[in-house]
């Protein structure tokens, strides 16, 4: 097949890594891609969040197949009109997009599907944020209404901090105070073709910047898959009162998801809620789960895609476990330090299992350079979290980039319970 990937992180690069590891022999071209993709697959420089030039290059270069993996395309509109010129592609159209776009929007599904989620206040204006943080009392979730690339949410103890964050995201349009929730985060992903879903394998990613979970909220610091603490009853929960349930309501409402559905979910003592949905891959998330994955990805993007895939049997996954450590630049995530030099990746990747997930990497001359805050996702494959772990902090180790920043607990607490 011959295949389009949009977008330019370590998601796509798995996504690049995952379609070239099957047996069938697929032409793959990344839009824009970065240097590690670069290194690849033929990447071009295209803007992925223009409707128009996606949708002509696809049609003038033959793509039979679309991969969106951020969501400023979907939410531009991007889908919908690549699939108005026919081709089949992997992203839901900008009105069921808004499930990741608005949290008004989804907050406004999971009630009328009967999904369950933490209660939630709208707030237009100062006034109403301070009611309802006094409402809802202590620890504090203040949301913003749109898309604020990871930094719209805070988590606070302190009420005046809270009313600043509501505050300054009131600036930009409404927001949203929220039910705090406690317990275990998991990310579970599934592939929709609109009416029908298939679930991939639940992973847990570490948001915060320092271990320990300290320091400020980030893209995503590290991951790991599967999750061994998870009841066996877990996915079919969640397939029977979350994604279904969602599907068919967007479907409903003649607005069908067709792409991936990101449950970003919270295991609290009265049972699984949503805290958010995603309308695409979840970065790290993806740089563990695919790499485990052992169902061809193109068959499961393609039928999602176009139909049919309450036909298909669930995907199958290896029993290897995945971790990924980030590494970031010196002063992610307030104000990345760039330009600086990568060295020691063929080291790294002379370790067995290791591969890795350019994030954001450019070349100059023979050297990778970091052009921004995540720049590499550094993945390890092993036959136990013991092993994966060893594995990928070798594999940090022989990098070398001055001021790096990365975690030293991912997936910790599964090799030790009380960490
Ligand atoms: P979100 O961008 O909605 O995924 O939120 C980012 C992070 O904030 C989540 O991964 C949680 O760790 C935390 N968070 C969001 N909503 C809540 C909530 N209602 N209760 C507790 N923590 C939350």
């Amino acid at each position: 097949m011959k295949i389009l990937v949009l977008g330019s992180g370590a998601r796509e690069h798995a996504i690049v890594t995952a379609l070239l590891a099957e047996d069938a022999a697929h032409e793959i071209i990344a839009a824009p891609g970065n240097a590690g993709i670069a290194a690849d697959v033929p990447v071009i420089h295209l803007d992925p969040t223009n409707p128009t030039v996606v949708a002509d290059f696809a049609v003038d270069n033959n793509i039979e197949l679309v991969v969106i993996g951020p969501e400023a395309p979907l939410v531009a509109g991007v889908a919908d009109r690549v699939r108005q010129a026919g081709i089949a592609v992997f992203g839901p159209g900008k009105a069921a997009a808004q499930l990741e776009g608005s949290k008004t929007f989804a907050k406004r599904i999971m009630e009328a599907a009967g999904v369950p989620t933490g209660r939630a206040a709208r707030a237009g204006t100062l006034d109403e944020a301070i009611d309802a943080i006094d409402e809802f009392g202590a620890p504090y979730v203040i949301k913003a209404d749109g898309l604020a690339a990871g930094k719209g949410v805070l988590v606070t103890a302190d009420r005046d901090a809270a009313i600043a964050h509501a505050e300054f995201y009131l600036g930009q349009g409404s927001v949203l105070v929220e039910e705090f929730l406690d317990g275990q985060e998991v990310s579970l992903f599934f592939f929709s073709d609109g009416h029908d879903v298939l679930p991939l394998s639940p992973a847990q990613d570490y948001k915060r910047l320092g271990d320990g979970d300290a320091g400020p909220n980030t893209g995503g610091m590290g991951a790991y898959s599967p999750l061994p603490w998870l009841p066996d009853t877990f996915v079919d929960e969640v397939i029977e009162t979350i994604a279904v349930p969602t599907v068919r309501q967007l479907a409903a409402e003649q607005t069908p998801f067709i792409g991936l559905l990101y449950c970003g979910l919270i295991i609290t003592d009265k049972g699984i809620r949503v805290i958010e949905f995603n309308a695409r891959f979840g970065d790290p998330e993806t740089q563990v789960v695919l790499p485990r994955l052992i169902t061809p990805l193109s068959a499961l993007l393609f039928a999602a895609s176009t139909g049919g895939l309450g036909l298909l049997p669930r995907p199958e996954f290896s029993p290897e476990v995945a971790v990924t450590v980030v590494v970031a630049s010196e002063g992610y995530p307030e104000t990345p330090i760039t330009g600086r030099v990568i060295t020691g990746i063929d080291d790294a990747l002379a370790i067995d299992g290791v591969t890795i997930a350019h994030a954001a990497t450019a070349r100059t001359g023979d050297d990778f350079v970091s052009t921004g805050g995540r720049v590499l996702s550094v993945v390890a494959r092993g036959a136990d979290f013991a092993d994966a772990r060893d594995r990928v902090y070798r594999a940090v180790d022989a990098i070398q980039l001055e001021g790096e920043q990365h975690r030293t607990d991912i997936a910790l607490r599964v090799v030790e319970p009380s960490a």
